[in-house]
Order: structure tokens, then sequence, then C-alpha cells
């Protein structure tokens, strides 16, 4: 029985933070899984534990090149996410969004796939409207040096939508906020991953600004499962759809939480604020909730205590304790 039920899922950037999260769900629900990612900052560390089941297969592969596969769903979340990564070779980010999009739309046409575009809060730029709606269109600088993962992914979003208008695919858009948890890459870049490293190597805390912008932070489980719900809707929903906790918090919030947590004597260190970096960020969960039954329900006071372990973890292991 379990094997007429089992699906063959494609999950491109499968050994990514927030993918390799949802090859292992797949995999507990007795799917078939091909992980596909070019190792840009995907790590085998986060799917050797899955390596050795006979229904987990990886191949490295860019999404920019075209892949022959047969598949039922399509999870498309290859793509860089953290602002010193994605900016690193901006032109390969815009590549890997477009002509990836393509390529996975292309082989979902082929396939009759569903496919699942991870898109982000990102494409509200530096929003206007607080908190953001899905129908609100977003305020981004097209020629900045946050464009290339933007437009990027604003882009793929258009051919999304384009795939469905002219073949009538079965799409699904998300609209990704801030996801944290166990698996993010230590030198990531992102908020989360530096507070904690530095709080726990006893480093300083890199404020960027006055740190009064605010974000909304999903713990990672709860953002697989949003995604999974997403994927099992009917023809009839294509997004696109916030998966976010709307809990809002100021970095300068976060990086007290952060100290409190890890009884570190760290001291906040102010640094120049980035380019374009969005002033405050929540999401409108209300679609979600009503099309999905879905809202997250980890805070950041249950979630934050997950990750610090994780990353205690990770250094202990590395000063081979
Ligand atoms: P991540 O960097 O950990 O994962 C991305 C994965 O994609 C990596 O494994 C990387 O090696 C792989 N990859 C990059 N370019 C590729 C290419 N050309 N071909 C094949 N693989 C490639 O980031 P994440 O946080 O797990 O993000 C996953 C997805 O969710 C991304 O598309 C990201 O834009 C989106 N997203 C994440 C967040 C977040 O807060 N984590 C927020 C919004 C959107
Ligand atoms: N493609 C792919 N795998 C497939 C089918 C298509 O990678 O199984 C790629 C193909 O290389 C093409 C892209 O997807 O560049 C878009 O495919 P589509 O059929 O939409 O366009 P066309 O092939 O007509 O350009
Ligand atoms: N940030 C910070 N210190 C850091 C890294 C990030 O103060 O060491 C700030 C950054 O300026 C932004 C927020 O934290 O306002 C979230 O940054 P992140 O890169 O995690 O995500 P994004 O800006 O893409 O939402």
């Amino acid at each position: 029985m379990k094997d007429i039920l089992r699906k063959r899922i494609l999950v491109t950037g499968g050994a990514g933070f927030i993918g390799s999260h949802l090859c292992e769900r797949l995999l507990a629900q007795d799917h078939d899984v091909i992980c596909v990612d070019n190792f840009f900052t995907g790590r085998k560390a986060n799917i050797a534990h899955l390596i050795g089941n006979p229904f987990f297969e990886v191949l490295r592969h860019d999404v920019c090149f075209p892949l022959y596969v047969e598949v039922d769903e399509i999870y498309n979340l290859a793509c860089p996410a953290s602002p010193i990564h994605y900016q690193h070779d901006p032109v390969q980010t815009t590549k890997t969004s477009v002509h990836g999009a393509i390529n996975m739309l292309g082989l979902a046409k082929r396939t009759g796939a569903k496919i699942l575009q991870a898109s982000t809060s990102e494409v509200y730029g530096d929003p206007t409207l607080h908190p953001q709606p899905e129908s609100y269109w977003g305020n981004v600088n097209p020629v900045g040096s946050r464009a290339c993962y933007d437009e990027g992914k604003r882009c793929a979003e258009t051919l999304f939508f384009d795939y469905r208008r002219q073949y009538d695919m079965p799409i699904k858009v998300a609209r990704i906020f801030n996801t944290y948890g166990p698996r993010m890459h230590p030198h990531d870049g992102r908020v989360v991953s530096n507070f904690i490293m530095q709080a726990l190597e006893g480093e300083a805390i890199t404020l960027y600004g006055d740190g009064s912008q605010s974000r909304s932070f999903c713990y990672v489980d709860d953002m697989v499962e949003g995604l999974m719900r997403l994927m099992a809707t009917g023809h009839e929903v294509t997004g696109p759809i916030n998966l976010g906790n709307p809990g809002e918090f100021t970095m300068r919030e976060l990086a007290e939480q952060v100290l409190a947590l890890t009884d570190s004597d760290s001291r906040l260190e102010q640094h120049p604020l980035p380019e374009d970096d969005p002033k405050q960020r929540q999401p409108d969960t209300r679609l979600a909730n009503e099309l999905l039954g879905w809202q997250a329900t980890t805070t950041l006071a249950e979630g934050l205590p997950r990750t610090v372990e994780y990353f205690r973890n990770l250094l202990a292991q590395v000063e081979g304790k």
C-alpha cells in the first residue's frame, strides 16, 4: 500500500537549511525524495543522516541547467537566502531564481508535476504597508544591492503565474518570512545565526543600525508544515500566500533575548545599516489561516533555545569536546 501512495518528490536546494528539514519530513511520510543541490550554501552535513535511506537520492546539480527526472511534485527552494551569500555573486543569484524557475517549470510542464516556489517576503521590499498582505505590490529598489534577490524572486513569481495562465499548471507560490532554527549555516550572515554564534563565542554582537528595525521570526518546523500544506491544496489554490510567524521583534530585542538565553556577556556593537535594509516586516497570515488552516505555533521563546542548543553542539564538535 505504501508503495502505491509513495510520491516522487523533487526538492531543489534540499541540502540547505529549510530544504533539509523538508526532505526529512517527506521521507518520514514515506515519499521518494530527490534532493538537488549545487552545495553553494547547502551542506552535506545537513542531509548526512538521510543518506542510506533507499528512498532518498542526492544529485549535485545547478538548477540553472536543465534537469530531466520523473517526479510528481517539485519544491523549488534552490537559491542562496542570506544577503552576504546572495550578494557574493549577484548575477548567479538572479540566474538561479530566473533560469532555475524556467527549468523547474519546464520539468513540471513535461511531467505534469505540482510545483511550489519558495518566494520571499523580500518581494515586498522596504514595505510602506504594515503588516504585509499578499495584495501589497511592494516597494523594491530595482537597482540596489538586494535587487538580485528581490527582483529575481519577483520574476520567478511572474514566471510561475505565466506558466499557470498559459498552460493551466498546478502552481503554488509561498512567500516565506524570516525563518530560523537548527541547521542554519553558522556563518550564514543572517541575524539569528550571527547573534547566537557571537554570544556563544563571547564576541561582540553586531547590531546593524540602531537595532530598531523589526523582523518576524518563524521556526523551521512551522515553515515546513506550511509548505507541505500548501502543496497539498487543490488546483484552485495558487497563492501567493504568506508563510511566517506574526510575532514581531526589533533586532535590539532579539540581541537581548539571545544574550539572556546564552548567559553571555558579549557587548552590543553598532555597525552601519546595510543598503535598502527593510525597516519593518510582519506577515499578514490570514490567508494561510483560511486556506491551509495553518498558523505558526512556535514562539521565539520556544524556538530560540532549540537553535542555541544546535549551535552549542556544533561548536562543541568543532572544539572536539
Ligand atoms: P539555504 O541557503 O540554506 O538553502 C538554499 C539551498 O539552495 C542551498 O543548499 C544551496 O546550496 C542551494 N542552491 C543555491 N543555488 C543553487 C543552484 N543554482 N542550484 C542548485 N542548488 C542551489 O537557504 P534557506 O534558508 O534554506 O532557503 C531556502 C529557500 O527559501 C530559498 O529559496 C530562499 O530564498 C527561501 N527563503 C528563505 C527564508 C529564510 O528566512 N530562511 C526567507 C525567505 C525565503
Ligand atoms: N526543461 C527541463 N526539464 C524537463 C523539461 C524542460 O529542465 O524535463 C527545461 C528546458 O531545458 C527548457 C525549460 O525547461 O529550457 C523550459 O521548458 P519549456 O517546455 O517551458 O520551454 P521550451 O523547451 O519550449 O523552451
Ligand atoms: N542584522 C544585524 N546584525 C547582523 C545581521 C543582521 O543587525 O549581524 C539585521 C539586518 O540589518 C536586518 C535584520 O537583522 O535588519 C535581519 O537580517 P537578515 O540578514 O537575517 O535577514 P533579512 O534582512 O533578509 O530579513
